[in-house]
């Protein structure tokens, strides 16, 4: 999607304050972060959302999720973080490339807001 910032992000194209990175993956620091870590796994390739995630593309997300676990292991937060997708505007999707928040550091409230 030659118009999607996180595309841009994965190829290189934009520079981002990268985390990790393989060749189906990417986490990067959340610019606006809403934690002392908020950090965004993204598929390299394009998925518009988590309601695009069917068996075509799914091996990757089970790949984010072996990706996240690692990243809380190798940053001493492994059994205290928070996973968060939005998937809408209305559940507070703004940017329409499938990201996972990854966020530790703090309290956070349940139900979430
Ligand atoms: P969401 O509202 O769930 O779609 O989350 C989008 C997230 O992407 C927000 O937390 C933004 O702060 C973050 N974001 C948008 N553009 C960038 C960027 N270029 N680099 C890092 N984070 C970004
Ligand atoms: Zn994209």
């Amino acid at each position: 999607m030659s118009d999607c910032i996180f595309c841009k992000l994965a190829s290189g194209e934009i520079p981002t304050n990268k985390v990790y990175e393989d060749d189906t993956v990417l986490a990067f620091h959340d610019m606006d972060p809403q934690a002392p870590t908020h950090i965004l796994v993204i598929p390299k390739a394009h998925i518009a959302s988590a309601s695009e995630i069917d068996e075509s593309n799914s091996t990757v997300i089970a790949h984010i999720f072996e990706v996240i676990a690692k990243i809380a292991a190798e940053n001493g937060f492994e059994n205290d973080f928070r996973v968060v997708n939005n998937c809408g505007a209305r559940a507070g999707q703004t940017v329409h490339h499938l990201h996972f928040h990854l966020m530790s550091g703090r309290e956070f409230t349940w139900p979430a807001g």
